[in-house]
């Protein structure tokens, strides 16, 4: 008998495959499309068992749906802008170009060996510039259609390295590089308009059934709709007044304060030759250097400062003093809230910490409220007080009274507001799409001709670290001629934020070659939208809507038919090693290239889809490894032991003659039956693997059952129906079977099958036979029993007559394929 030599075999089939290009893919109207897709990666030159899960997976659903008749589009592709890139070329000296290209080689190579079924004609890399062309068209896209523009916005800036820090830079404050205290400057960068897509952002979440509830509800948090009421506080003493963007309108009657940001454009104005204006000044410093998420994040403690000015309540006319504090940022709202102490957290905290009134609106539970003893501001629904004119309603119906009233008497407006902010995309970097804009003296901004196109990166850069952008040091990149004048011309140096690319390269997929197009929309409209998108629920939030916008602008400027980017979802779960995610710092990674080396691809695929259901963590086992391996073992030697009784016999009709024969029957269409239900419904891959165990441990049973009975026509249809059910799983053993026991076409070539219905119907039935309505015996009879016989044989039961004998039988009840209860006395 020969060995498993699982090197052999995979060696074999991946170099057949590639030559045969199998996997290649073309539209054909003829047949339904099916698009399957996994969030392609950042070349960091190594694969880790992240990846190795997520494109098994992907894997498995291509391959099934091959078999079941579809058209499958399944490609991959290298999101391969990045600051890693930029940054190995600071530290060693490579140029980004080619630690990225080097990297995409050896995972390229890496990711073959798993024997995945991609198309790699299709292939698309982001940094190369035959993508980024397209990347910057769209950019143009957005620019002409309104939905690309600048403004000035802070960024982090490290005054020793004298350059721009992208966040994940930045650590506890500090450059990550010399540890120098961050700073904020602030430059004029480009964003996308994403807000005007708010509303349809949210809208179409409800038709995406195919997405899981969790990932739906942080795009809606993130989106942040509410309504509420915009209110003109005025400012005593001045002309001036604050707008104020509530969402509880129903609370105006308690505010006690008003809280600008520190940023806030009045802030200057009102404390100008005041005694307070040094303080106040210095304190803005402080907060300066501080993160959004440092300042706003619930453990922080309040802070903040009475400006010495004050602001009148236009509900009651009240005289309410005005502060800022570090919680309350100005690119969210106006930059100014109306405080209301008793009924909310933050700004009861600080309430207490400054000694200012709490007064509360809201009774819950319809009694007097003693404000000494508040412990918390309460958010509970209840009763108006406090609140003038509008006591005693409830404060949901306030909400609206007040608001009618804020219109009607001008104080202000109601409101809807989102929590979605426009995206920024100007990075201070190298490796990563070039914006293409020209700034002319006399015309401004220029935005480059399509026909010049792409704008490339230049090579004359100098990685020193410093300076605003590496490409501000490329004399040849920098100086430009006005497309519209002529004249000269200074290019825009910031590249694109790297979502950017990864939130439009499954449609570059459809048509991945195109010179002349982003793509040919015939091609995409076959393709589009993604049927199963796969990846990890890190991308939840921001790659997933961007993709989403970038889809809702590419339909609306007719480039695309659909105007959703993924109908299913599928986020998987991480893989975990002693209970901890793998990582370099933990020292518990196992990596893909050492399983299959010492296990092979197969074995790696088989297990990593096996240990889990696809979205949940996975505990990496070696032994869980093993028992993979030896399955596979298992099945190998199986058709080893009977290759004689294999010549060809496909599609034969099978004659069931004995009772084994019909138990391996029904196991054989049953499990076809649970795998595909598996598959398709739940991706439930790690039961559809059991289930294909059992039939393989009922074949190696029935193997050895007496000769006479011995149905070599059956045993054939288990051991086909065993390779073809696990061949999306373990595609290089499956395939080499295929063809030893005299195939002489590819397993993935054939179709998935189908279940015999009446071969599930189990000819025995169990019923239980009790005495006194205790269960005494189990018994199997023909489904077809009578009454009256299933009566008798319970009757005639020897274990029943031993409880029967002697006594007195009052009733028997029988009721049909269930039970016998025989009533004695
Ligand atoms: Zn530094
Ligand atoms: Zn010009």
């Amino acid at each position: 008998m020969t060995k498993y030599n699982f090197e052999a075999i995979e060696n074999k089939w991946q170099k057949k495959w590639e030559e045969d290009s199998v996997f290649k893919v073309i539209e054909n109207k003829d047949k339904e499309k099916y698009y399957v897709l996994e969030m392609f990666p950042y070349p960091s030159g190594k694969l880790h068992m992240g990846h190795v899960r997520n494109y098994s997976i992907g894997d498995v659903i291509a391959r099934f749906k091959t078999m079941q008749g579809y058209n499958v589009l399944h490609p991959i592709g290298w999101d391969a802008f990045g600051l890693p890139a930029e940054n190995a070329a600071i530290k060693n000296n490579i140029h980004p170009n080619n630690w990225t290209k080097d990297n995409v080689l050896e995972m390229k190579r890496q990711l073959k060996e798993l024997g995945l079924s991609y198309d790699w004609d299709r292939e698309v890399t982001t940094c190369l510039p035959d993508y980024y062309k397209w990347t910057q068209w769209l950019f143009l896209q957005f620019y002409h259609n309104g939905l690309a523009y600048k403004k000035k916005s802070p960024v982090n800036w490290c005054p020793s390295c004298e350059t721009v820090l992208a966040n994940e830079q930045v650590v506890n404050d500090r450059c990550e590089r010399c540890d120098s205290l961050v700073s904020k400057k602030n430059l004029d960068q480009w964003y996308f308009k994403i807000t005007d897509y708010a509303e349809k952002l949210l809208e179409d979440l409800e038709d995406l059934d195919g997405w899981p509830e969790k990932v739906k509800i942080m795009q809606k948090n993130w989106i942040g709709k509410s309504y509420g009421a915009e209110i003109e506080f005025k400012i005593k003493d001045s002309d001036k007044a604050l707008e104020v963007f509530t969402t509880r309108p129903d609370t105006v009657f308690g505010v006690t304060f008003m809280v600008l940001a520190p940023e806030h454009p009045l802030v200057n104005e009102l404390v100008k030759d005041t005694e307070h204006e040094n303080e106040v000044n210095e304190f803005i410093k402080k907060l300066e250097r501080l993160s959004e998420v440092e300042r706003t994040a619930s453990n922080v403690e309040k802070d903040g400062m009475f400006i010495g000015r004050y602001a009148i309540n236009p509900l009651n006319n009240k005289r309410i003093p005005i502060y800022i504090a570090n919680y309350v940022l100005m690119d969210y709202g106006t930059g100014a809230i109306m405080a209301v102490p008793a009924h909310d957290e933050r700004d009861f905290e600080f309430a207490k910490k400054y000694h200012i009134d709490i007064i509360p609106v809201i009774d819950p539970e319809n009694n007097d409220i003693d404000v000494n003893d508040l412990k918390e501001a309460f958010s509970q629904p209840g009763k108006m007080i406090n609140s003038g004119e509008f006591n005693g309603l409830d404060n949901k119906d306030a909400i609206k009274k007040i608001v009618d009233y804020i219109e009607n008497e001008n104080l202000g407006k109601s409101t809807i507001n989102y929590r979605l902010r426009d995206w920024l995309i100007s990075r201070q970097r190298y490796w990563g799409t070039p914006i293409p804009i020209v700034y002319c003296d006399k015309c401004g901004i220029v935005p480059t001709p399509d026909d010049e196109l792409p704008v490339l990166l230049p090579t004359d850069v100098v990685f020193s670290g410093k300076g605003e952008s590496p490409l501000t040091t490329s004399e040849s990149f920098k100086n430009a001629k006005c497309p519209k004048c002529g004249g000269h011309a200074k290019r825009e140096t910031d590249t694109m934020d790297t979502f950017v690319d990864s939130s439009w390269y499954f449609l570059r997929y459809t048509d991945a070659n195109n010179e002349d197009e982003v793509f040919n929309k015939d091609k995409s409209s076959y393709w589009m939208n993604v049927n199963q998108y796969i990846g990890g629920v890190e991308h939840a939030i921001l790659h997933l809507l961007y993709s989403r916008f970038f889809t809702k602008v590419m339909h609306d400027i007719g480039l695309t038919t659909v105007k959703e980017p993924f109908k299913n979802l599928l986020t998987q779960g991480m893989v975990l090693k002693d209970g901890a995610k793998m990582s370099k710092s933990k020292g518990n990674v196992v990596s893909p290239e050492e399983i299959i080396s010492k296990y092979g691809a197969d074995t790696a695929r088989l297990f990593i889809l096996f240990a889990a259901p696809p979205e949940r963590d996975l505990e990496w086992s070696d032994t869980g490894v093993e028992g993979s391996y030896r399955f596979l073992n298992r099945v190998w030697r199986l058709t080893e032991d009977l290759k004689n009784i294999f010549y060809n016999k496909g599609n034969i009709n099978i004659e069931i003659k004995s009772g084994e024969d019909k138990e391996l029957n029904y196991v054989i269409n049953n499990t076809i039956k649970r795998v595909t239900e598996d598959i398709e419904e739940r991706f439930n891959f790690n039961t559809a693997i059991s289930a294909v165990m059992e039939l393989v441990n009922e074949s190696y049973k029935y193997k050895e059952i007496d000769s006479e009975k011995f149905n070599e026509d059956l045993m054939v249809k288990a051991i086909e129906t065993i390779l073809v059910l696990l061949s999306p799983f373990a595609p290089h053993l499956t395939e080499e079977i295929w063809y030893e026991i005299g195939h002489n076409s590819s397993i993935h070539d054939e179709k998935w099958p189908s279940y015999d219905d009446k071969a599930l119907v189990k000819e025995e039935i169990e019923i239980v036979i009790q005495v006194n309505g205790k269960v005494r015996e189990k018994i199997e009879v023909s489904k077809d029993i009578t009454k009256d016989q299933l009566e008798k044989v319970a009757l005639n039961n020897e274990k029943i007559q031993s409880y029967i004998d002697g006594k007195n039988i009052v009733k028997v009840i029988c009721v049909p394929s269930k039970l016998v209860n025989i009533v004695v006395k």
